[in-house]
Parts: structure tokens; sequence; C-alpha cells
């Protein structure tokens, strides 16, 4: 079972320009995570840890992870690194509620930093800025800042917007901290503010099931993977759901697996609510804005815009 409801999960989308830290920070998460799972009693943990479940584990969207701090999970959603016009952006951001502005504090925002961060206000997903390698002696700081604002007033869509908070870290050292002039110990101010300022997702775990597929993976031996965030409903293993496509008549299928993300492990679980984001198999056929629905009363949600559906071989 998977216990983990609305208000013990976030959905953090990490945005960045290449090589401003993204990969490091996501590293420095996850060695944090480990750091307070070490502390804390054993229990939720253990069904983790099943060899036979990490050896099944769907081995799809490698960069996905997730962190459990205060008894909440951070699933983090990688976006591309590259300027991509092929709408992932656009899709993976759509399981997300917070974003985090990754930016270099020597190069100051690139043009990634504005594709991504535009396309995240549009989509009125919750920002925050993380001004990444502090440590470096030619870290402009303020300066930074301050062209990260301009970016803000250029692009928000509503005033609230305006309204992120900044924090400042050397991923590569492993250290966050709210104060510009005060040097972090550990990347423990980073994990506060999502708690802060991301939402926790909505929806109701006993309506009716709906979960919008954001993305697609095949695996030799699992078929065909699909990747969403549950809006509503709770998604049960070996129910009967609807998918729903953009055309023609909802097609009946049966759900046979349901993974959710543990550190950067995919785990399966028998059970997952509205809110979180999950990967599952069983329907076949399925397309990137396709809607999977409860069987009894299939509604379908609005589609995303898709272009190529991303398919890589695992
Ligand atoms: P990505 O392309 O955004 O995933 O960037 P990477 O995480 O691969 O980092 C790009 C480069 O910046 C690597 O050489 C990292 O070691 C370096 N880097 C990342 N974070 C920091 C940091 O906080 N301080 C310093 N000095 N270097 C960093």
């Amino acid at each position: 079972m998977s216990d983990y409801r609305n208000n013990d999960i976030r959905n953090l989308a990490i945005i960045a320009h290449v090589d401003h830290g993204k990969t490091t920070l996501v590293d420095a998460l996850l060695k944090q995570g480990k750091v307070f799972r070490d502390h804390q009693q054993v229990g939720e943990l253990i069904m983790d840890t099943n060899p036979l479940e990490r050896e099944r584990g769907i081995t799809i969207l490698a960069k996905n992870a997730s962190v459990s701090f205060n008894g909440v999970r951070i699933n983090i959603i990688d976006t591309p690194g590259h300027a991509d016009f092929s709408g992932e952006v656009e899709r993976v951001m759509n399981m997300a509620d917070g974003c985090l502005l990754l930016v270099d504090a020597v190069d100051g925002p690139m043009p990634q930093t504005t594709y991504v961060l535009r396309q995240a206000l549009q989509q009125n997903v919750t920002p925050m800025v993380v001004i990444n390698k502090v440590d470096r002696p030619e870290a402009r700081i303020a300066e930074v800042v301050g062209l990260v604002q301009d970016l803000f007033l250029e692009l928000a869509t509503k005033s609230e917007q305006l309204d992120y908070p900044v924090l400042y870290t050397s991923a590569r050292e492993g250290y966050a901290s709210a104060d510009p002039d005060v040097r972090g110990t550990d990347m423990q101010p980073l994990f506060e503010a999502v708690l802060d300022s991301v939402p926790a997702p909505t929806g109701d775990p006993d309506a009716p099931l709906q979960m919008l597929v954001a993305a697609l993976d095949y695996n030799n031996y699992m078929g065909q993977v699909a990747v969403g965030r549950i809006t509503n409903g709770t998604l049960k293993l070996r129910d009967d759901v609807a998918l729903m496509t953009r055309n023609g008549e909802p097609t009946i299928h049966n759900l046979e697996r349901i993974c959710v993300f543990r550190g950067m492990e995919r785990v399966e679980v028998e059970e997952a609510y509205a809110g979180d984001v999950v990967a599952v198999t069983g329907p076949e056929g399925v397309s990137i804005g396709d809607t999977i629905a409860c069987r009894e009363n299939p509604v379908a949600l609005p589609s995303i815009d898709i272009n190529e559906p991303t398919v890589r071989m695992t």
C-alpha cells in the first residue's frame, strides 16, 4: 500500500539551463534524503527494500526520483535541460504543482531558463528560485537575483508569481541557505522551503478515477508503461479501468502494475491516490494526453498538447 495522501506529497519540477547544476542538486537532495532516513525509524521503508520489488521495478524516467522529508514525499520531476520544442516541457510540467528554477550564480539566467520558466508560469506552477554555485569565487549573487527578478517581471501571468522564495546553494558541496550571507550546513533549508511554498496536490481520492498520461515508455519485460499524475480518485491494482483516447470509444483494461517513485527506485504498490505521480502498466495503445478513468463513470481530462510521444527502449 502506498500510504501517502495529498497532504503528504509535493510534486516539484526542476528546471534549469544546461550545466547550471540540476544533476548535482538532485544528487545532493537524494543524499540528504538518505541522511534523514537513517535518522528516522524504519516502518514505511521496509517495503522499499524488498529485493524482488526492486528487481522488477520499472526502469523508466530514470531521472525521476522522490525524497522524503518530515513525512512528506517530494516527487522530483525532471525536465529536459536542452531547448526542447516538442512539447515535453509542457507535458512534464503538467505533473507538477511547484517548480524549482535553478540558476547559476555566475552565468545568471540563460535562454533555456527563460523558456522553461515561461512555460511553468503559463501553466500556473508555483515557482521557487535557487541560486546555485554560490561557492564559486566569481559568483555575483545579488546581480543574478536581480536578473531573475527582471525575468519574472517579464514573464509572470499574475502577481502572486512574483512572491517566490529564493534559496542559495552549493549543490556540489551539499548545502543550502535562505540567507545569501550565511553559508548553510546541509540541504535542509531547501526542503523546508519546498514544503512551505509548493502547494500540496489537490484532488479527491474518493472521486471517480482520472489520471492524465504525461509520458510513455516501453520496457521489454512489461511492455508499454504510462506515466502521469492521478488527478482524482484512487488507482487499485487489478481494477478494470477505462482508457479514453482523443478519438474513439473508451476501451477497458486491467491494471497490472502500479509504481511510485522512492529515491531513485520505482516501487510497486497496490494502491495510489489522487496527487501522486505514478507509472502503470496494463492499458495498451495509450498515447500522451489520454485519460485513464474509472470504468463506471469515465470522464476525460482536458488533453495536453502532443507532438511526438517520447518512447525509449529500455
Ligand atoms: P546539469 O547540466 O544542470 O545537470 O549540471 P550538472 O549537475 O551536470 O553540473 C554542471 C557542472 O557544474 C558540473 O561540473 C558540476 O560539478 C558543476 N556544479 C554543479 N553544482 C555546483 C556548485 O554548487 N558549485 C560548483 N562550484 N560547481 C557546481
